[in-house]
């Protein structure tokens, strides 16, 4: 069995990948690490995507996204990809389990969040160190926390804990904040959210779980302990390209692709987070997928010929 296109990841750039290539009657296989939806399952609502005005919750988004892709007859299986082999006519991609041969790849495997790397960081993840507000709130009802990051993620992820926490701190390492307006004009109403800005996390510490985390200013250069009851990290996503032969990346580890999607390596196309671009939005990565499946669609009949 010869696949026309097989999407690696089934984040909201994949599942619009493999939306559109089924759609296209193109013999469609979708690969999902985990769960479908990607990064979108750690938001609560996304507010942002055109035409719900209401805002949707990231899970109810993706349940739609791979319904969709099910009514055009896509196939999808959860498996992680460990490699891809490529020749001019096939190429394979290579899971944990099988190898699939097809005529195309679309790679939307997204990224992974970075972590800050300091001591205490990973022994206290599940016992006070948390990636996902959204899976992690409810814990810290009526307990301080803290954010780390001055992005969109860590300001938009702020304002969620802020329903659940008594007090939230922000600590950011510049001393004003990265995140869009309208992110920042929502933590200025949050009567419970403060910035403590030109601070980073040095080391977190605790006994069974966290209780304080040590703070040092950038400008002085001065420690102090902070006390707190959990710590949410969003300082930025790293690409999930470490399957992937090294000429389709650039020195960051994102895929370089033109503006159809096409990466160095014929019939193999990339799309979503995982690219190298400037917006990363689910908006965006939704035209990418579309665009991707267009390409590969394109690919092929070329081949043909
Ligand atoms: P980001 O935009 O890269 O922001 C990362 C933040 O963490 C920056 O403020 C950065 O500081 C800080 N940081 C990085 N490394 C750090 C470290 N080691 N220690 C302390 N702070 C550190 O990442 P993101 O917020 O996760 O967003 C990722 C992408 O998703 C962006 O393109 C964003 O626009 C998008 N996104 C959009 C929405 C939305 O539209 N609602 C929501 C979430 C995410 P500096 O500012 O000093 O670099």
């Amino acid at each position: 069995m010869i696949y026309d296109v097989v999407v690696i990841g089934g984040g909201p750039s994949g599942l619009s990948a493999a939306f559109y290539a089924s759609r296209a009657r193109l013999k469609t296989l979708l690969i999902e690490k985990n769960a479908c939806g990607g990064q979108m399952l750690m938001t609560d609502m996304i507010d942002n995507y055109p035409g719900f005005c209401e805002g949707i919750s990231g899970f109810d988004l993706a349940v739609r996204l791979e319904k969709q892709i099910k009514d055009f007859s896509a196939e999808l299986i959860y498996d992680e990809v460990i490699s891809i082999e490529c020749n001019y006519f096939f190429k394979k991609v290579i899971t944990r389990k099988l190898t699939y041969e097809t005529k195309s790849i679309i790679v939307a495997a997204g990224t992974l969040v970075k972590k800050m790397n300091v001591p205490g960081e990973l022994k206290f993840i599940g016992r006070g160190v948390s990636f996902c507000a959204v899976c992690d709130a409810p814990f810290y009802r009526d307990k301080d926390v803290l954010v780390v990051g001055g992005g969109d993620s860590a300001i938009q992820e702020a304002v969620y804990l802020s329903k659940f926490a008594r007090k939230v701190t922000v600590i950011h390492r510049r001393s004003s904040l990265r995140a869009i307006k309208v992110l920042q004009e929502r933590v200025v109403l949050c009567k419970n959210i403060s910035v403590l800005y030109n601070s980073v996390v040095k080391e977190v510490l605790g006994e069974d779980s966290i209780d304080k985390v040590v703070i040092t200013n950038v400008k002085t250069h001065e420690d102090r302990y902070l006390g707190t009851d959990g710590i949410f990290v969003f300082i930025g996503l790293i690409p999930n390209t470490l399957f992937l032969p090294n000429v389709i990346l650039d020195e960051m580890k994102y895929i370089v692709t033109d503006e159809t999607m096409n990466t160095f390596i014929s019939g193999v196309f990339a799309c979503g987070d995982i690219r190298k671009k400037r917006l990363r939005q689910i908006v965006t990565a939704a035209s990418d997928g579309s665009q991707a499946a267009v390409s590969a669609q394109n690919y092929i009949e070329a081949q043909v010929k």
